[in-house]
């Protein structure tokens, strides 16, 4: 029976439960700023002709020790800034010769030290960044590159992704997690729209996989958590763009009434664009809306009745946009300023148990306490990767606690709260996505993953033997 934990308790379920690796740093005392001088001067020694970088200097090793989530910080020896694949080939041979742990980073938007590694090398993926939109309607991309980079050289051939994140992620990080967004309801997530990979193994080879050569390998990478490689570049299918969108945000008096939409449009597919969102109120408190967006080509343009018919929305307010603007409406990521712990937790639940879990949630104030949630309505059916984890049921719910902390709050209780939420999430039958800040062990990654563990934990046997890659994740301890 679940319970919530004391922080005294906490502290030892965090060796017990969790081997201790996510939580060790949360204490200032385990944030090494040491240097291992013996490594870095083999590394500086070995790793003589490179075409990129390999910086020593304390800005770039700080910036790596950190993450979204300012919670956890590891100091990593280096950091590497590739110039090409071969030198993150070097590097991961290095690795595997002197027992050194590699991480990849794509734009750090992870929140509890998924991109970090402690006496380590931090591999910033942010120089290999090229895009180029192939004669076959798809799109070759380095792991590196923003999204906003991709869509925009997409859409000057009058095509687009058809699953498009926050557009400042970069294309590693987030098919390295699933990547899901507002069309995620009917066209699955990113990981379900990848042709090919190319990837630097956890042994230091550079092999090509598709569902067509080294399957293994390529269903391992598909929301991998970078466990068995390093993703360098990524061939993704294209869609035709619309010119135009239609777009709605409909304000609902409260979060279960705007849920219950949010199924039912998911269900009927009135829009191409679905998402739900809560918002700080200008009385106070959150209030909910959700964004529809029908997407067409001018000067075709849909009627609104049909879109908005039986909704129990409060108000609306539509516009016209471009494509142009559609997806460059969310350029900038605002909360990234923002220095505060963010202990974000994103859930994935079965529509039978939502209403209830949700309820009971937003009823607790100190379960609440400095969230603001979002919400999406996702038809299962559309998800094909084994490795991206949701709930058994036809319509799935992903609820998104944005947990913005004051500078004076107690972490570690919040993060003993996360465990506690997402346990109840799995008793539910819910699961977690991407990198959030849930302490896990290797037997909760067991459980998450199911039936997919045992191709899993063989790739990772496979590719990366010696397990030398991104343990930040804790799925591989030791
Ligand atoms: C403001 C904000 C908005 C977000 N919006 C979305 C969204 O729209 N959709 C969504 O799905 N998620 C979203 N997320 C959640 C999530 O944190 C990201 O999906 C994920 O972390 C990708 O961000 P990133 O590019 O910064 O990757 P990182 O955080 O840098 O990396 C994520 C994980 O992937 C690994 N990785 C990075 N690059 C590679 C590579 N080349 N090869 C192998 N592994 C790699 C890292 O080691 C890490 O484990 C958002 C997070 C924030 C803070």
């Amino acid at each position: 029976m679940e319970r919530r934990i004391s922080r005294r308790e906490f502290g030892k379920k965090l060796a017990r439960v969790a081997s201790g690796a996510a939580f060790l740093a949360l204490a200032p005392s385990c944030t090494s700023t040491q240097r291992s001088l013996p490594m870095g001067q083999l590394l500086r020694n070995d790793l003589t002709d490179l075409s990129g970088t390999l910086l020593f200097d304390d800005p770039a090793r700080q910036a790596a020790a950190d993450d979204f989530g300012h919670i956890v910080h590891r100091s990593p020896i280096a950091v590497l800034k590739p110039g090409s694949a071969q030198d993150i080939v070097k590097l991961v041979q290095f690795a595997n010769r002197h027992g050194l742990k590699v991480a990849p980073r794509g734009r750090a938007h992870s929140f509890f030290g998924q991109t970090q590694v402690e006496e380590g090398v931090v591999i910033d993926s942010s120089s290999l960044n090229s895009v180029r939109v192939t004669d076959s309607g798809s799109v070759e991309i380095g792991a590196g590159a923003q999204w906003s980079a991709v869509v925009t050289a997409a859409n000057a051939y009058k095509r687009t992704p058809p699953v498009i994140v926050d557009t400042f992620l970069s294309v590693g990080g987030t098919i390295s997690t699933g990547g899901f967004a507002v069309t995620t309801w009917n066209q699955g997530f990113q990981v379900d729209h990848v042709r090919e990979l190319q990837v630097v193994t956890g042994d230091g080879q550079l092999v090509t996989c598709s569902d067509e050569r080294n399957s293994d390998l390529f269903n391992a990478m598909l929301a991998g958590l970078g466990q068995c490689g390093i993703i360098v570049k990524v061939v993704m299918a294209l869609v035709a763009a619309p010119t135009h969108v239609l777009f709605f945000k409909l304000n609902y008096e409260d979060f279960q009434t705007a849920s219950a939409d949010l199924a039912l449009l998911a269900k009927e597919g009135r829009f191409n664009h679905l998402d739900g969102r809560g918002a700080a109120a200008p009385g106070g408190g959150v209030a909910y809306y959700v964004e529809g967006g029908a997407f067409y080509d001018a000067p075709k343009t849909p009627s609104e009745a049909p879109l908005l018919a039986g909704l129990r929305f409060a108000s609306q307010t539509s516009k016209v946009m471009t494509y142009e603007e559609y997806y460059r409406r969310e350029e900038v990521c605002t909360l990234c300023p923002t220095t505060t712990p963010k202990p974000f937790v994103y859930l994935c639940l079965p529509a039978s148990r939502y209403v209830e879990y949700t309820s009971r949630l937003l009823a607790d104030p100190s379960e609440s306490a400095y969230v603001t949630p979002r919400m999406s309505a996702w038809r299962r059916s559309n998800f094909k990767r084994p490795l991206a984890r949701v709930p058994n049921e036809e319509i799935v719910y992903r609820f998104q606690l944005s947990r913005v902390l004051p500078a004076s709050a107690d972490v570690p209780s919040f993060i003993a709260l996360n465990r506690t939420l997402y346990e109840r999430a799995r008793d539910m039958g819910g699961t977690r996505l991407t990198s959030s800040a849930i302490p896990m062990s290797q037997a909760d990654w067991i459980r998450h993953y199911g039936p997919a563990w045992e191709p899993f934990r063989a790739a990772k046997q496979r590719y990366d033997p010696k397990n030398v890659l991104t343990p930040g994740h804790n799925m591989f301890p030791g």
